[in-house]
């Protein structure tokens, strides 16, 4: 067993997943208490370039025609071999679709321990996870031989795993990758949102507290006059009253805005998770206990249905003046 810590970088279509980052920020505080090396495992095919500004200190590449699309076969594959061989002291994977189907699989293949849904790792080699859907947050040492990590966003900025330096990047001998059972055999796009929430830097969220749908409009007219888009919480999305691609969430969009406006949500931690990014939270809630407010920077305990229009009206004026 060595004290290494490896990252299975994620990446899809030759886009890097912020994700490869956090756990290059997170392996990076595990590896100051083991002395190991930060190794990113980089699988792939052609997709070298990929390495360039990942903040560690070997990446192994495995290039093979196989391994040019994810498909948990073959990187379970080649992942068991790098790992069996090596016995890193720990290995960690996105806690992501991608990431929860690889780990599971290693963990069943190889007998070895999984820690999932980590916010943090420390030199100590002590992880928080969240458990019972986010509502509990749990301390513990990371089990050996090798501990399976999956890690979830929000613990660590993505640029925290980036570097200016390229990394030494080493190629690595790929096992046999024949016989494999599962082939991708088509992309299927999700529909064409009107607009990337992802990518908008004001984001008016509106949640069950918005009450009706006429009320979105409400929501509308502020965002106009702000600059931004609306969004929401999945209660809104489930009554049709904005569609999917305006969802935030574990089910919907990852945001990270300057300012996020969260009017009527309470703050679910299927909600929350995708939106620890944002540069500023304001919340706007009618409960003074609901827990959106423990991450918001500001807050207001007011009926948003009495706020929307005021607001927007003082903005306005404001732009006017
Ligand atoms: C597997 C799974 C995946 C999920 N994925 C997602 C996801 O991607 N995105 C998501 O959002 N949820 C998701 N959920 C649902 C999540 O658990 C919550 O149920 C949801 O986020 C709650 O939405 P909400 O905050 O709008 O509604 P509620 O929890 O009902 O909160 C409404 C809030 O509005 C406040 N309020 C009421 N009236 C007013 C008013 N007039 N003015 C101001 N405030 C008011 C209330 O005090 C309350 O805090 C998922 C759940 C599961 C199990």
């Amino acid at each position: 067993m060595n004290q290494d810590i490896y990252v299975v970088i994620e990446h899809l279509r030759g886009q890097m997943a912020d994700i490869s980052y956090v756990m290059l920020a997170a392996a990076r505080a595990l590896a100051q208490g083991t002395g190991g090396s930060v190794m990113a495992v980089l699988l792939g095919h052609n997709a070298q370039e990929l390495a360039g500004d990942l903040a560690a200190d070997r990446v192994l590449y495995v290039d093979d025609p196989a391994l040019a699309d994810f498909t948990s076969d073959a990187y379970l594959a080649a992942l068991s071999a790098l790992i069996s061989e090596n016995e890193p002291r720990a290995v960690l994977l996105g806690h992501t679709s991608i990431g929860m189907d690889v780990a599971s699989g290693l963990s069943a293949r190889l007998g070895l321990p999984l820690v999932s849904q980590c916010q943090s790792l420390s030199a100590d080699g002590k992880f928080l996870s969240q458990i019972c859907g986010g509502k509990i947050m749990a301390e513990g040492a990371l089990p050996g031989p090798t501990a399976l990590v999956t890690m979830a966003p929000g613990g660590y900025k993505p640029e925290e795993g980036q570097s200016a330096e390229p990394p030494e990047v080493a190629p690595t001998a790929a096992p046999t990758l024949e016989g494999l059972r599962v082939t991708l055999a088509q992309y299927i796009e999700p529909e064409a949102g009107d607009v990337d929430i992802s990518k908008e830097p004001i984001l008016i969220s509106v949640g069950r507290g918005i009450q009706n749908e006429d009320h979105i409009e409400l929501a509308e007219e502020l965002a106009k006059a702000l600059g931004g888009v609306v969004c929401s919480s999945r209660p809104v999305v489930d009554q049709g009253w904005l569609p999917t691609s305006r969802m935030v969430g574990k089910s919907g969009q990852v945001v990270k805005p300057k300012l996020y406006l969260a009017m009527g949500i309470s703050g679910a931690p299927e909600h929350v998770e995708a939106i620890t990014d944002s540069e500023m939270i304001i919340a706007v809630n009618t409960d003074p206990a609901a827990p959106i407010f423990d991450i918001a920077q500001y807050g207001a305990e007011v009926d948003m249905t009495d706020l929307l229009e005021v607001l927007t009206e003082l903005v306005e004026e404001e732009k006017g003046g």
